[in-house]
């Protein structure tokens, strides 16, 4: 007998998801609100009032007193401002929520970063409901809190969050996906993004975080020398977790099931204090939400446990960073369209969309750049543990030989084995083979939806993803007007295709190819010839940050996002405004806070063992011993010339700090921290002040 699957008894119980919506609302309101959730449909203001009541009371009955507009405001975070439901009626306290309070929010949000979008004097934003990602509780130790997902804007409705743009690059790939696909003659259906994001972290033990102002100020070490010990036996990936650990994890996961948030595997990563997250897949807005809500939940639960979840993309030096690999796929009418299908018709329409991502990502590589710059992944792209920061595409051996067959189309004059005829062949059947993946590609081909690995650990996957959806509907967008051109699309019935059909279709994909294919890479993205072979095919290399945000402010960028109603150009210069101020900030902040650990911390432990040395040495000589004066020597003069460089150093990195020009602060940074690392190895280990590599790297 085949074994029932067993429900998840609290899975959800924290969302006002279908089951909540069924009991607490009248079957009629249900079925509307059902309606806009699922079919993406403007809510009916008519039933507001209802739904408001309704969410309240199930709020409550889980102990809620306050409700919240929960939003992803620009600085990369989640934002909440609470109001409690209490409100004084006739003298008497009652608990009340409206629908007003539901739809929309006024947040006085002038300290939200708007790139100069909103001045203080018209401070107000508004926030407004987005019935698509459900409502949930938040839990604290004593109490609950009503979140609801809402998107954020200036008074001028122009967008202040990362929510707006991606909702409406999803409505873009729908308008192209529906212009497309009526040319295939599919019956008009309803565009799906999904996505997966695995979700890398650290952890570290709370007593030696506390010790580390550069962890807690920055997210990262600006000091430490390497562990004797650190990934080079390659043990920890896969490998078991302690206990403490698995408790946390389960612990996590148990509150990301309540909280309807698919929590799946769970593992060691590379690194050792690195671990892995990740979700089953989901409706894209849904998973981007769910992402914060995961890091958030790491983050707490890791306290539970005496524990601090790093998000930082690279809190340690010499060993892996974190990434967030974001899994992305579209479908059409519920049929994914990365699914290689069974038939030559299915096949066409997975080469045409194949063909549009290939064109999009080498028209708008600086863009996937862009989107995934900061000051914290700058460590990590092309560090040799993550993708270059030169944005190409995996396809694997097998697709990239199908790719190879279709630019070479069916001419008289190429073999049958040699080419692919649309409409006429069937791809081969392409193993979903796990080994046989490319982990050095930025963004690879994975079986039935593309892997997009270059995001950092901490960013909010709605930046990236909302990239990807508006490049891929304007070439989408493309190749459809150049079919409807072709005036053979569209005639046959509906599902058959005319010869005619399939050739045009054809001769447009073979340009695409030609055109685009330089972006195939599916050697080793690690390999140095690669970054000599990619700037020969042109492809670009923004190395860091500055050079990256650069493609926010070229023109054309502009008018790709405001012709897919994604982004006004006011709103693209917020955003280059807003990002290219948040790495100079950050930049600052690690500059200001290296300075600070190494005069105030470093610099007196290697001065009390300068004098101890020094001492030791005097004392020695006022009672005639030489022996040993060797070696005190020795140390002294390596003392001193360290604490003279540490000086040094200190004075470079101020200097830097009084100008505008971050890399030098970098530059600069990384002078001091190698000075330091070096004089972590001869001040006593009793003496030195900070928590070191080899202590927190190794938790039980
Ligand atoms: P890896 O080998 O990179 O660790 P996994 O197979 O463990 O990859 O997981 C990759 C992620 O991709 C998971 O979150 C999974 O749910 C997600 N995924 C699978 N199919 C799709 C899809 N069609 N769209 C988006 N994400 C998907
Ligand atoms: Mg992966």
């Amino acid at each position: 007998m085949m074994e029932e699957a067993k429900k998840v008894s609290d899975f959800g119980a924290d969302v006002f998801g279908a089951e909540a919506i069924k009991t607490y609302l009248s079957k009629e309101t249900a079925k509307k609100l059902l309606a806009t959730i699922e079919g993406g449909k403007p809510l009916d203001p008519a039933i507001s009032g209802e739904v408001a009541h309704a969410i309240k009371h199930w709020a409550m009955d889980r102990g809620a007193t306050h409700y919240t507009h929960w939003f992803l405001p620009m600085t990369g975070s989640t934002a909440e401002k609470h109001d409690s439901f209490l409100e004084m009626k006739d003298g008497e306290p009652i608990m009340a929520f409206s629908g007003k309070n539901l739809i929309v929010g006024e947040p006085d949000a002038s300290s939200f970063p708007s790139g100069g979008i909103r001045s203080t004097f018209e401070a107000r934003g508004y926030t407004a409901w987005d019935p698509t990602s459900p409502a949930f509780i938040k839990r604290h130790s004593n109490g609950a809190t009503l979140c609801i997902p809402t998107a954020f804007c200036a008074y001028t409705g122009e967008a202040l969050d990362k929510k707006t743009p991606l909702l409406r690059s999803m409505q873009a790939l729908d308008n192209s996906l529906k212009r497309l696909m009526k040319l295939f003659g599919k019956d008009e259906a309803h565009t799906g993004c999904t996505l997966g994001a695995e979700q890398e972290y650290f952890l570290v033990d709370k007593k030696y975080y506390e010790k580390r102002p550069d962890l807690v100020l920055t997210g990262r070490t600006l000091f430490g020398a390497p562990s004797a010990k650190g990934q080079q036996l390659e043990d920890h990936y896969f490998g078991t977790i302690p206990d403490r650990i698995l408790s946390f994890m389960n612990d996590v996961e148990r509150e990301l099931w309540k909280l309807g948030i698919p929590a799946k595997t769970r593992h060691n990563e590379v690194a050792p204090a690195q671990f892995e997250l990740a979700p089953q897949f989901e409706e894209l807005n849904l998973a981007s939400d769910h992402n914060m809500l995961v890091m958030d939940t790491l983050r707490n639960v890791a306290e539970k446990y005496g524990l601090k979840c790093l998000l930082h993309e690279k809190p340690y030096a010499g060993i892996n960073g974190s990434g967030k690999h974001n899994n992305w796929s579209v479908s059409y009418g519920g049929k994914n369209l990365l699914d290689p299908g069974s038939n030559p018709d299915e096949n066409a329409i997975f080469l045409t969309i194949l063909c549009a991502i290939i064109e999009a990502v080498d028209k708008h590589a600086d863009l996937l750049r862009a989107a995934v710059a900061g000051a914290g992944n700058d460590h990590r792209l092309g560090a040799n543990e993550a993708p270059p920061a030169v944005i190409s595409i995996y396809l694997g051996d097998q697709l990239a030989e199908v790719v190879d067959r279709l630019e070479k189309g069916s001419g008289s004059k190429a073999k049958k084995s040699d080419s692919m005829k649309l409409g006429v062949d069937i791809l081969p059947v392409l193993p979903k083979d796990a080994t046989d993946r490319n982990r050095t590609s930025p963004f690879a081909f994975t079986g039935n939806k593309f892997e997009f690995r270059a995001p950092g650990s901490s960013v909010c996957c709605a930046g990236p993803t909302m990239v990807l959806n508006t490049i891929v509907a304007e070439s989408v967008d493309r190749i459809a007007a150049e079919l409807e051109k072709s005036g053979v699309a569209g005639k046959a019935k509906p599902g058959e295709h005319t010869t005619a059909f399939h050739a045009a279709l054809q001769k447009i994909l073979q340009e695409t190819l030609k055109a685009h294919k330089r972006v195939i890479f599916n050697g080793n993205g690690y390999e140095a010839d690669w970054i000599t072979e990619a700037a020969k095919r042109g492809l670009p290399n923004a190395t860091n940050t500055v050079e990256a945000l650069k493609a926010l402010t070229k023109k054309e960028n502009a008018a790709l996002f405001k012709k897919y109603g994604v982004m006004s150009e006011r709103e693209l210069k917020s955003r280059y405004e807003i990002l290219s101020e948040d790495y100079a900030t950050r930049v600052r902040i690690e500059g200001t806070c290296a300075r600070d650990m190494a005069s105030e911390m470093i610099l007196p432990a290697v001065k009390g063992e300068y004098l101890k040395t020094a001492q030791a040495c005097a004392a020695a000589k006022a009672v005639d011993v030489t022996s040993g004066t060797l070696a005190l020597g020795e140390d002294l003069v390596e003392l001193g010339s360290g604490l003279d460089a540490l000086k040094t150093g200190i004075k470079k990195l101020d200097e830097a700090l009084g100008g505008t020009d971050m890399p030098a602060v970098l530059t600069a940074m990384q002078a001091l921290r190698t000075t330091v690392d070096t004089l972590e190895h001869h001040v006593a280990d009793a003496k030195w002040p900070l928590p070191k590599y080899r202590d927190m790297l190794f938790l039980y």
